[in-house]
């Protein structure tokens, strides 16, 4: 369903992404794992068109969308820090996505306040993010960045920065929104019980190459480089 082919990005003279090639099935939850440094938001923001890439192809359901606007790839994205709109409340900032898609005032209306509920925040409507807690402020980002029914979703480390509790509450509703809206999502995490507990599949990266791919239970079992034994090794 998303297909990356030979995709090279350098920065100035260093190359960063070495001809990275991947596979993701529709509706599954890939994880991106690898040390800091490695290339996993460099890849992410190439998918979203955020940076450019210097070679390759990106092909989402048969299209290809590198080249495309970012706002043309029907990709979400969600983040470590939240990027929402501190001026607006949170029925405006998940309707943002839907001024700029052009639709109408009433359904941008009721398509935020579904999206605003299927996140759990019903009745924060009103409520502007200085007044919300740090998981609530990132159930308002995937809101909004779900509201325009992208079939794909990035999240970069979205979870980092809660608290261990809530942070398995958001495991939960990132797990149930995939299942429930049917999308393909890409998750870049640190966090080992993170990926085990959440991907349909795995990528290890190092030094902007995918090192290893598989099943969480078989990279568990066949841990290949430094890395991945270190980060098995942590959750044990
Ligand atoms: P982390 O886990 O720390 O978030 P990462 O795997 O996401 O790391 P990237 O942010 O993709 O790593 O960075 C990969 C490499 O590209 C790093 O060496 C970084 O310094 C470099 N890099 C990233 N963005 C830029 C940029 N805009 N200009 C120059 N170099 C960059
Ligand atoms: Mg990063």
């Amino acid at each position: 369903f998303i297909e990356i082919n030979n995709l090279r990005k350098s920065f100035g003279n260093t190359e960063v992404l070495h001809g990275l090639n991947l596979k993701i099935a529709r509706g599954q939850l890939a994880a991106l794992l690898g040390p800091s440094g490695c290339g996993k938001s460099t890849l992410l923001r190439a998918i979203a068109g955020l940076n450019s890439i210097d070679e390759g192809e990106i092909i989402i359901d048969g299209r290809r969308i590198d080249g495309l606007a970012p706002k043309d790839r029907g990709l979400g994205m969600v983040f470590q820090h939240y990027a929402l709109f501190p001026n607006m409340n949170v029925l405006d900032n998940v309707k943002f996505g839907l001024e700029m898609k052009g639709v109408d005032k009433k359904t941008r209306d009721t398509e935020a306040k579904k999206m605003i509920d299927l996140v759990g925040l019903a009745g924060k409507e009103e409520a502007y993010p200085a007044n919300l807690s740090g998981g609530q402020q990132q159930r308002v980002a995937l809101a909004r960045s779900l509201v325009t029914k992208p079939d794909v979703l990035l999240l970069d480390e979205p979870l980092s920065a809660l608290d261990a509790q809530i942070r398995v509450q958001l495991r939960g509703l990132i797990k149930s929104l995939q299942a429930e809206l049917g999308i393909t999502v890409i998750l870049v995490t640190h966090d080992q019980e993170e990926a085990m507990s959440m991907s349909d599949y795995i990528f290890v990266m190092n030094q902007g190459h995918i090192v290893q791919e598989g099943s969480p239970t078989y990279i568990y079992r066949h841990p290949q480089s430094e890395f991945a034994t270190r980060f098995i090794g942590d959750y044990n």
